[in-house]
């Protein structure tokens, strides 16, 4: 994706309210984000692990999402897979994320996605997964980016529908 700044990510959101906006935590390192490796912008709010935000260009505007981190399930091994990139991941490594629809019908849409938002990088091979991992596909990584990013359109068209 093209390099944001911090006023675009913040003029992007749409299901937060001025204040939550004018509030929520924009990384402080936007100028050395892979940007070229990123299909979206997600992070984690560094002060609260429960907050997580998205930010992805859809057609010619840029959607930004607040989502809430559902807490992991202490102490129970198991293997999820994201919904976004496919991704395979062990303990609290995929979580189940739910965004507050547009529009304050007071709704919201949940989807498991890698806990760090790291999708892009994983797909690459540019994040090691550790245990748990990619299932061998016969795509090539030019069709697995664009079945993540069709993935990933359907989730912010639940969100602003
Ligand atoms: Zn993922």
């Amino acid at each position: 994706m093209k390099p944001v700044a911090e006023r675009e990510i913040r003029a992007s959101f749409v299901n937060c309210t001025k204040g939550e906006v004018k509030r929520l935590a924009v990384p402080k390192d936007l100028g050395t984000r892979p940007w070229d490796d990123l299909d979206f912008l997600g992070w984690q709010d560094p002060s609260s692990p429960s907050r997580a935000y998205l930010v992805a260009e859809q057609g010619d505007r840029l959607v930004g999402v607040a989502l809430r981190r559902a807490a992991p399930n202490a102490g129970h091994v198991r293997r999820s897979m994201c919904s976004l990139c496919l991704t395979t991941h062990t303990g609290d490594g995929v979580s189940l994320m739910t965004a507050r629809r547009a529009g304050g019908s007071g709704d919201s849409v949940g989807a498991y996605i890698c806990t760090d938002l790291a999708c892009s990088l994983y797909l690459r091979g540019k994040k090691d997964v550790g245990i748990g991992g990619r299932m061998p596909e016969s795509l090539t990584l030019e069709e697995k980016i664009t079945r993540t990013a069709a993935n990933l359109s359907e989730f912010l068209q639940k969100v602003t529908a």
